[in-house]
């Protein structure tokens, strides 16, 4: 009779020598059992790696805690590529060339202010120099046309001709600081433009391959992760919820295999008695390292 009281179960998987055969629940290598629903009767079973107790109690290798061993990489190994996938380093190698632009950019929009407001008061002075040429002309007319002949209206008409010119020529100094004041301001935000439109390639390379980055790291990620679903399987779901657990509190690292006196999750060496405790306890009893807590495959 099958000690988990599930007497079909019992004997639709194993035959009368109690050797595990595939049954309707077990996995399809009854020697190479590791399905937590396969061989339902670890101590009459006499398959020594095919022994698993749907409790999460395990058979005279540790098929169990084996499993949990892999299903620890497995989750170590999705761990190190969610980690490597958020922390690409091309993430910080285009934030570097937006920040770059960014630069470029927030040096060009005050200088492109300042060049505008150049050219709008030169162009003012301009029109300045224009209407002052065209009342010179005026005075010319007047003064050359024969219409006035009083003496001392010809004199204020001089006079005022004189002080047209002074001003067209001042008004010609000040275009001519106007030109001046844009020559190096010109210089620059051509410099900019330059190093603005390589910035800018800069961040379209930098897009490119931090893409083609996530991509192979998503795709890494993603078989990682459906490697980590098919060694979940294999882990009865008492354990799971410890190893889980333990994983939660302990840094990612639930589970570690027990080499020599060391414990391989805290690499901390076990005192000779709790390692003697240990050594004696059937192999399908959960055991934790005294140091750090967690599940210990020995
Ligand atoms: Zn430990």
């Amino acid at each position: 009779m099958c000690p988990d009281g599930d007497a079909d179960v019992f004997e639709q998987t194993h035959d009368h020598d109690d050797r595990c055969f595939p049954g309707p629940h077990s996995c399809p290598d009854p020697h190479g059992c590791t399905d937590p629903h396969g061989c339902t009767d670890p101590d009459r079973c006499t398959d020594p790696d095919s022994a698993t107790h749907s409790d999460g109690r395990t058979g005279r290798r540790g098929v169990t805690f084996d499993a949990v061993i892999h299903l620890q990489e497995c989750d170590t190994l999705v761990d190190q590529l969610r980690h490597r996938l958020e922390h690409l380093p091309g993430k910080a190698e285009l934030a570097a060339a937006v920040a770059a632009e960014a630069a470029v950019v927030a040096e060009l929009g005050p200088l492109s202010v300042e060049r505008a407001a150049v050219a709008a008061e030169q162009r003012r002075l301009e029109h300045e120099v224009t209407t002052v040429e065209a009342k010179i002309e005026h005075v010319k007319d007047q003064l050359y046309g024969g219409a006035v002949v009083a003496p001392k209206e010809l004199e204020a008409l001089q006079h005022e001709l004189g002080t047209l010119h002074d001003r067209q020529v001042a008004f010609e100094d000040d275009v001519l600081v106007q030109m001046e004041a844009a020559e190096p301001l010109d210089a620059r935000i051509a410099a900019l433009g330059e190093a603005l439109e390589e910035r800018r390639g800069e961040v379209s390379v930098a897009e490119a391959e931090l893409e083609v980055a996530v991509t192979a790291a998503t795709a890494m990620l993603s078989d990682a992760t459906g490697d980590r679903e098919l060694a979940a399987v294999n882990v009865p779901e008492e354990l799971m919820a410890a190893y889980e657990g333990l994983r939660r509190r302990l840094g990612g690292v639930g589970a570690a295999r027990l080499e020599g006196s060391r414990c391989l999750g805290c690499h901390l060496e076990i005192p000779a008695a709790e390692l003697a405790a240990i050594r004696k306890a059937p192999p399908d009893e959960l055991v934790l390292c005294p140091e750090c807590g967690r599940i210990l495959a020995r």
